[in-house]
């Protein structure tokens, strides 16, 4: 599995990234290129290069992302508006890094998604 990606180097500190959140399992941080006003990415500290690599016996992984951005919104006072989190797996759904990641959109009311093309 690559611990090469361009999370794995913001995760060392090798290149600078706006974090949000930081703790033992995970790191949020300010996606460079926004789709919303407000727009988070929450990443494992563990290698995993999609969803499709998360171990039957490791839900943990995912339930920590999930818990870490719902309080960010609460903290941020986003969560009684609303917000939107995804995880993009392998080309169909666009995903251009191979380190999994939950994206936090907010702040603005979103479009629909989902649609071919
Ligand atoms: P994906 O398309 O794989 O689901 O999402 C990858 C996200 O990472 C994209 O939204 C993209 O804008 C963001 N991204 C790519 N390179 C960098 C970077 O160097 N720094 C930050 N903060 N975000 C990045």
């Amino acid at each position: 599995m690559s611990e090469d990606t361009i999370f794995h180097k913001i995760i060392r500190r090798e290149i600078p990234a706006e974090v949000v959140y930081e703790d033992e399992h995970l790191i949020a941080f300010r996606d460079i290129a926004p789709q919303a006003p407000v727009h988070v990415l929450f990443v494992p500290k563990e290698t995993l290069a999609t969803l499709n690599d998360l171990p039957d016996d490791r839900p943990e992984i995912v339930g920590r992302l999930a818990v870490a951005a719902a309080r960010y919104a609460k903290a941020q006072g986003l969560a009684e508006k609303g917000y939107r989190i995804v995880m993009n797996c392998n080309p169909d759904a666009g995903q251009t890094v191979y380190q999994l990641h939950l994206h936090l959109l907010a702040g603005a009311p979103l479009g629909r998604f989902g649609t071919p093309g």
